[in-house]
């Protein structure tokens, strides 16, 4: 048997359970009833309506409450930050206006379950490769590319990067020998997010013709083959080239699954992001490798992070 057919395997014999789900992003809060991945039900919530870690467990508390809890004992909930030893979320993600420090204690207090937190990258890249477009390889390598970036590594049934999962901060600029390095909400310069993410594409499309367009709107026009639009794309899926060049030479092998909302643009993104892989220096030993070959979309798209938190809650509790 497989690594990738046994971590499926074993999971799949345990008993089903219920588990809270909940998946906390830039821009949505979801929250979810899971079911050894299937979602039952699930809520969204504007994280614009939130200012503190706190106003947001008392309101996750009450709309959890509006969701069949019969038989829920444990939740798992995704963050876009680092989370520490204890499960708490550690300091101020780049792209948010606040921090979650105590979110997880106010939120098990309020909900009376045991709730457990995870990197998004974390959660994502579990539910893709339990239950996704990495299910059936031994390594998957997950690119969530929405108002941030970053990526995390499941191999066989063990991650690396276990508890972490930035590799959003990986430098695919070298700030010591480049000064005009993009400037990252974590307070380095040249790392792949401020070049690969949404965030990124809309400014740099701002920087080109002074004109405003979120991540989604630059996709739209990338699609229409609008010129500066697709002069963005080109740049952050070369930057992105580098990333996934850099997960390979960890790994050397594995799948590398494309996630987030900006993966939504699809087929015309993969397809350059492919040209940029094959170009020759970007991958090492190319005579034995096509990464291009192994580079596809997420197959759960929103709910890879969802489906994911509730496996790395059961295997918490
Ligand atoms: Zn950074």
């Amino acid at each position: 048997m497989t690594m990738a057919a046994e971590r499926v395997t074993r999971y799949l014999s345990k008993p089903a359970r219920r588990v809270l789900s909940g998946d906390i992003g830039g821009t949505n809060l979801r929250l979810a009833v899971v079911k050894q991945g299937v979602i039952e039900r699930d809520i969204h919530v504007s994280m614009k309506e939130f200012s503190s870690a706190a106003e947001l467990a008392t309101r996750v508390a009450l709309e959890i409450s509006s969701l069949d809890l019969d038989g829920v004992k444990l939740g798992g909930i995704g963050f876009p930050c680092p989370i520490d030893g204890s499960g708490e979320p550690l300091f101020l993600p780049p792209n948010l206006t606040f921090g979650f420090n105590g979110f997880i204690k106010a939120l098990t207090i309020a909900s009376g379950l045991s709730i457990f937190g995870f990197n998004d990258a974390r959660a994502a890249v579990m539910g893709e490769a339990m239950f996704g477009a990495g299910k059936s390889h031994d390594v998957v390598i997950w690119h969530g590319i929405g108002t941030g970036y970053g990526f995390a590594i499941v191999d066989g049934e063990n991650e690396i990067f276990p508890s972490a999962a930035e590799g959003g901060h990986i430098k695919v600029v070298n700030p010591i020998l480049d000064r005009s390095a993009r400037e990252c909400g974590c307070g380095a310069r040249g790392c792949a997010e401020p070049y690969v993410s949404g965030t990124a594409m809309s400014k740099r499309y701002r920087e080109l013709t002074g004109k405003d367009l979120d991540g989604k709107a630059v996709g739209e026009a990338f699609l229409a083959r609008e010129k500066m639009a697709v002069k963005v794309v080109f740049e952050a899926m070369a930057h992105l080239a580098m990333a996934i060049s850099t997960g390979h030479a960890l790994t050397l092998n594995g799948i590398h699954v494309l996630g987030g909302g900006v993966a939504q643009i699809g087929e015309p993104l993969l397809d350059t992001l492919r040209m940029k892989l094959r170009t020759p220096g970007v991958v090492s030993w190319p005579e034995k490798n096509d990464l291009a070959k192994n580079v596809v979309l997420s197959e759960l798209c929103d709910n890879a992070g969802l489906l994911g938190a509730a496996v790395l809650a059961e295997g918490s509790a």
